[in-house]
C-alpha cells in the first residue's frame, strides 16, 4: 500500500546542518559534566535513579504526527526538572544523556540523525534547567546540609528549572521543527499550543508535588513514579477519546462539503479537507474517464496546485498513501485519492478507517456530480431532440407552438402553413433519399427567406409552417407569404435532374389566442388553397365552419365557473413499495351541458385567456381542500396536489388567495402540494419568484410537474426551490428505450442527491412499477393503481383498502429485501470544532 520515496542525500545533509549545533552544544555540556562530577563523589549513588526514570518516561510517550514528522511528548520534563531541583548540574546532564539515549535506542526507530537530535535536545534542556537553578544561587536539595533545605527555596528552584527547561525546549525543538516543515517559527510556536501547554503544566505540577512530598517524608517520594504512571494512563486515554471525537466531527464536517452537484466544488473541497484531516503535505484526487473526464486535482491544503488532465500534471515526489475511490458497496471504482508526505508515514488504525470512510463519501459525491452532469446533458439533448425535426433540423411542431405562444403574448403573429404540391410523386418515382433532399433544400430556402424573428418548422411529411413574429399589420402576412413561396421557385438540382417544387400556403394572423387555434385556421385556409388551386389563401372566418363551436366555448366559461360545472377528480399517488396511498392529485374535468366531459387540454387554454382564471383556480382549490378535510375526518391524512397554471403564478395575490382558502377550510398548509409546470414564465419573471416564495413560506410544498419535458428542466430546478419532482409519463411509457430510461434513472438520482421526493406518472403496468422502484423511485401514480375519481369514491377505496389493508391500493412489491437509500440529512455538530492544527495520537 505504501510507496516509499527515495531518501535523498540532500535532505539528509540539510538535516545534519540543523541538528549539528544541537549535538555539539550537548557534547560540550556532557564533557563539562564529566569533568565536574568528581566534586560530588558522595552523590554518585543518586545517579542511576534519574537515569532510569528518564528512560522509563519514554514508555509514557504521547505521539502526535504533524505531516510526516512525529512529535512526541512525555513526562520526561517533569523528571528533569525534579532532577535539577535535587541534584547538581553534572548529575542532571549525565543522567539525561544516558537515560535519553537508552530510551531512544529502545523506543524509537534507529535513525541516527533523529536519535542525535532528540538526545542532544534533551541534554540542552536539562542543562538549562540545572543552570537556571544554579545561576540564581539556589542549592540543589541533596547538596544542602540536611539534604532537605527550606521548602521555599525548593519551590523557587522548581519554578526556575521549569522556566529554563521550557524556554530552551521551545527554542530548540520548535525552531528546528519550523525549518523542517517550512513553516514560520511563529506559526509553529502557536500550533499545537493547547496540548503542549497542558503537558508542560502537568510536568510542573508533578515537580512541585515531588518537592512537597519529599519535604513531608523523604521516602514517600518513591511512590511518585507509580503516581506518574497512573496519571499518564488516565491522560492518555482522555486525549485519545477527545481526539477520537474530534476526528469524527471533522470527518462529518469535511464530507458535508461534498454536498454539491458541481464536480469542481466536490474535488476542491475533497483535496483541501483531506490535507487538513490527515495532516499531509499534499493531497491529490485522480478520477478515471468513466466518471466524466480524466482529471487530477492536487492541493497542499491551502491552494489548489493543479487541476487538469493527469498526463499534464507536474511530477510530484514523496511518500504516497493511495486509496481507491470505491463506494460503500465496492461496486464502483472512480479513481484514486492520494495522501502525499515528505517522509514515510504510518497512519494509525483510526486514521486508516477515517480515510476509507472519507474516500467512500467522496466516491458517492463524485458519482452524484457526474450523474447530475449527465442528467443535464440528457435533458439538454432531449430538449433539443424534442424541439427539432431530425431530417431538416428545423423546429418541430412542439417548438413552433411554444415559440408562437411567446410571440402571441407580445404582438401580431402570422402563421403560414405550407404544403408541397406533388411531393408524393417525387418520393414515389425518385425514391425516399431524393425526397429527403428536396425536403432539406426546401427547409434551407424557407429559412433563408424569413426574417430573424420568424421561425420555420417542419410538421412531418411535406408540411412546413412559418411563424411570422412582430408583424406591424395583419395585412403584411399575405405579402410575406408570397415572397417566401417565391424563394421555393428555382428548380432543385438532384444529381443530373432538375425538379421544380410548387407549394400551397394557408395564412392567418392574430394578436392573441393560441397557436393551436392559429394553426387550425391556417389549415382551413391551406385546404381551401389546395381545393381552389391557389398559391396563397388567407383564412376567412365566414368560410370556417368549425370555429363557431370554439367561440361559444369561450363564452360559456363565465357561466361554467359560476355554476360549478368544473368538477375535480382525484388520482391517488402511492408508495410503490407498499401500495399505500400517500397523496392524491386533483385533476379537473368540465361537465359541459352539451358537450359532455371535457379534458383539461380542451378548456385550459381558453380559461387562461378568459379572465376567469383566478375564479377557476379558486374553485378547483376549494374542491381539493374540501376533499382533503373529508379524508382527514375519516382518518386518512393524505395531502392533495393541485395543478396550477403558470399564469396564476404571475398573480401577486395568488398566495393570499390560497392562504384564505386553507384557513376557510381549516386545512393545514402541509396538506397542500402545488404542482408547477415548467414554462418560460417560471424561468424568467421575478414576480413568479415572489409568488413561489410566499407559497413556500406558508409551508406549502411545491412539485415540478412533467419533469424532463421542459426546455430547461435543470435551469428551472436551479432557480425554483421545489420539494418534489414528477417524472413525466412519456418517459415512464418509453422507459425501456435508452434515452428515456436514462432520463428516468438520472432524475431519480438527481432527486435523491437534492433530497427531493420523486413521483413517476402514468404507471400502467406492474413491470413499470417494479422497474421504477428498483431504480429508486419511491412513489408513483397511474392507471395501474387507479384513475382519477370523485373524492367520495376515493375515500371509499381507501376504506376498503387492498387485501384487508385500509389505505392501500395495491399489493406490496414482492422483493422486500432491497433497501432504498434515501439521502441522510447529516448536520455536523459545530460545537467544539477542532483547531486548525492536527493532533493525532495512535
Ligand atoms: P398532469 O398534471 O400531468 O396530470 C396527469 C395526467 O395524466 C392526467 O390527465 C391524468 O388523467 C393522466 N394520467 C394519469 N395516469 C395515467 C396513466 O396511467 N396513463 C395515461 N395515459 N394517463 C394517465 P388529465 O386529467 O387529462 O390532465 C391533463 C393535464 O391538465 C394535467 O397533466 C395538468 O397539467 C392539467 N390539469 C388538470 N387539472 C388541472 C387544473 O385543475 N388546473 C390546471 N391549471 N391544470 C390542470
Ligand atoms: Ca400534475
Ligand atoms: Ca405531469
Amino acid at each position: 500500500m505504501q510507496r516509499p520515496m527515495g531518501t535523498d542525500d540532500a535532505t539528509n545533509r540539510r538535516l545534519w546542518r540543523l541538528v549539528g549545533p544541537v549535538v555539539v552544544g550537548a557534547g560540550v555540556a556532557v564533557a563539562a559534566a564529566l569533568w565536574l562530577i568528581k566534586d560530588y563523589g558522595s552523590l554518585a549513588l543518586f545517579l542511576p535513579l534519574p537515569t532510569v526514570l528518564v528512560t522509563v518516561c519514554g514508555y509514557m510517550r504521547i505521539q502526535i504526527r504533524i505531516r510526516s514528522a512525529i512529535h512526541g511528548s512525555s513526562p520526561v520534563s517533569a523528571v528533569i526538572v525534579v532532577a535539577a531541583v535535587f541534584l547538581p548540574a553534572p548529575f542532571v546532564i549525565l543522567s539525561v544523556a544516558v537515560g535519553k539515549l537508552a530510551d531512544q535506542l529502545l523506543n524509537v526507530a534507529h535513525v541516527p540523525v533523529k536519535i542525535s537530535f532528540n538526545v542532544g535536545k534533551e541534554v540542552l534542556n536539562g542543562t538549562a534547567a540545572a543552570l537556571a537553578v544554579a545561576a540564581l544561587g539556589f542549592q540543589p536539595i541533596l547538596v544542602t546540609a540536611d539534604r532537605t533545605g527550606p521548602i521555599s527555596d525548593a519551590l523557587a528552584a522548581t519554578v526556575l528549572a521549569s522556566v529554563g527547561y521550557f524556554i530552551v525546549d521551545e527554542l530548540v525543538s520548535k525552531g528546528l521543527f519550523a525549518m523542517l516543515t517550512r513553516t514560520s517559527y511563529r506559526q509553529r510556536l502557536f500550533a499545537d499550543w493547547g496540548l503542549l501547554a497542558v503537558v508542560q503544566a502537568g510536568a510542573f505540577i508533578i515537580a512541585v508535588a515531588t518537592v512537597v512530598v519529599y519535604h513531608v517524608n523523604h521516602w514517600l517520594v518513591l511512590i511518585l513514579p507509580l503516581l506518574l504512571w497512573c496519571i499518564h494512563l488516565a491522560s492518555g486515554n482522555r486525549v485519545r477519546a477527545r481526539q477520537g471525537n474530534e476526528a469524527w466531527q471533522r470527518l462529518a464536517e469535511a464530507t458535508d462539503e461534498f454536498n454539491s452537484v458541481d464536480q469542481t466544488a466536490v474535488l476542491h473541497a475533497a483535496v483541501r479537507k483531506a490535507a487538513d484531516l490527515f495532516s499531509t503535505d499534499e493531497v491529490e484526487v485522480q478520477i478515471r474517464p468513466q466518471a466524466g473526464e480524466a482529471r487530477l486535482v492536487r492541493s497542499n491544503g491551502r491552494d489548489i496546485l493543479y487541476d487538469g488532465h493527469p498526463d499534464d500534471a507536474p511530477p510530484a515526489a514523496g511518500f504516497v498513501i493511495p486509496i481507491g475511490l470505491e463506494s460503500y458497496r465496492g461496486d464502483a471504482d472512480l479513481g484514486e485519492l492520494r495522501l502525499r508526505f515528505r517522509a514515510p508515514v504510518k497512519l494509525t488504525e483510526r486514521e486508516g478507517y477515517t480515510l476509507h470512510t472519507f474516500a467512500a463519501a467522496l466516491c458517492t459525491a463524485i458519482r452524484n456530480a457526474s450523474t447530475f452532469a449527465e442528467t443535464q446533458r440528457l435533458a439538454d439533448s432531449h430538449a433539443r431532440a424534442a424541439a427539432q425535426d431530425p431530417l431538416t433540423h428545423l423546429a418541430n411542431r412542439r417548438k413552433l407552438q411554444q415559440y408562437g405562444d411567446e410571440a402571441l403574448a407580445t404582438g401580431i403573429v402570422g402563421v403560414l402553413l405550407i404544403d408541397l404540391n406533388h411531393f408524393k410523386e417525387v418520393n414515389d418515382t425518385l425514391g425516399h433519399s431524393a425526397g429527403d433532399r428536396v425536403l432539406i433544400t426546401v427547409g434551407e430556402r424557407l429559412t433563408a427567406a424569413v426574417r430573424e424573428d420568424d421561425l420555420v418548422a417542419r410538421f412531418g411529411g411535406d408540411e412546413f409552417a412559418v411563424i411570422l413574429a412582430n408583424l406591424s399589420a395583419p395585412a403584411l402576412a399575405e405579402m410575406r407569404a408570397h415572397t417566401i413561396l417565391d424563394a421555393l421557385a428555382p428548380p432543385i438540382q438532384l444529381d443530373d435532374m432538375r425538379i421544380s417544387v410548387e407549394a400551397s400556403c394557408g395564412v392567418t394572423t392574430a394578436s392573441g389566442g393560441t397557436v393551436g387555434e392559429l394553426l387550425r385556421r391556417a389549415d382551413v385556409a391551406l385546404y381551401q388553397a389546395k381545393q381552389d388551386g391557389q398559391r396563397v389563401v388567407v383564412y376567412a372566418h365566414a368560410r370556417d365552419t368549425a370555429d363557431i363551436g370554439t367561440l361559444t366555448l369561450g363564452g360559456d366559461l363565465a357561466r361554467a365557473v359560476a355554476e360549478g360545472q368544473f368538477v375535480v377528480n382525484f388520482q391517488p399517488i402511492v408508495d410503490l413499495a407498499t401500495g399505500q396511498v400517500i397523496a392524491a392529485e386533483a385533476l379537473t374535468r368540465w361537465h359541459h351541458p352539451d358537450r359532455g366531459d371535457l379534458a383539461p387540454d380542451r378548456f385550459l387554454p381558453a380559461i387562461e385567456r378568459s379572465g376567469q382564471l383566478s375564479a377557476f383556480a379558486d374553485a378547483v382549490l376549494d374542491q381539493a381542500l374540501i376533499a382533503v378535510s373529508q379524508w382527514a375526518d375519516a382518518g386518512h391524512d393524505i395531502p392533495v396536489a393541485v395543478n396550477v397554471s403558470p399564469r396564476s403564478l404571475l398573480d401577486p395575490s395568488f398566495p393570499d388567495a390560497v392562504a384564505r382558502r386553507l384557513a376557510a377550510r381549516g386545512v393545514p398548509s402541509s396538506s397542500l402540494v402545488i404542482e408547477l409546470t415548467e414554462s418560460i414564465t417560471l424561468s424568467k419573471l421575478e414576480v413568479v419568484d415572489d409568488v413561489l416564495a410566499a407559497l413556500r413560506d406558508q409551508g406549502i410544498r411545491l412539485a415540478l410537474d412533467d419533469f424532463g419535458t421542459g426546455f430547461s428542466s435543470l435551469a428551472t430546478l436551479a432557480r425554483v426551490a421545489v420539494d418534489e419532482l414528477k417524472i413525466d409519463r412519456s418517459f415512464v411509457a418509453a422507459m425501456n428505450t435508452s434515452a428515456p430510461g436514462a432520463v428516468v434513472r438520472s432524475t431519480v438520482d438527481l432527486g435523491r442527491s437534492l433530497g427531493l421526493v420523486v413521483v413517476a406518472e402514468g404507471i400502467e403496468r406492474e413491470d413499470q412499477r417494479q422497474q421504477l422502484w428498483e431504480l429508486g423511485c419511491p412513489a408513483g401514480q397511474g392507471h395501474l393503481f387507479a384513475r382519477a375519481m370523485p373524492a367520495d369514491r376515493l375515500l371509499a377505496a381507501l376504506r376498503r383498502g387492498h387485501d384487508g389493508q385500509p389505505g392501500c391500493l395495491a399489493p406490496p412489491l414482492h422483493d422486500t429485501d432491497t433497501v432504498i437509500r434515501l439521502p441522510r440529512n447529516r448536520r455536523s455538530r459545530r460545537a467544539g470544532a477542532a483547531e486548525p492544527g492536527q493532533e493525532w495520537v495512535p
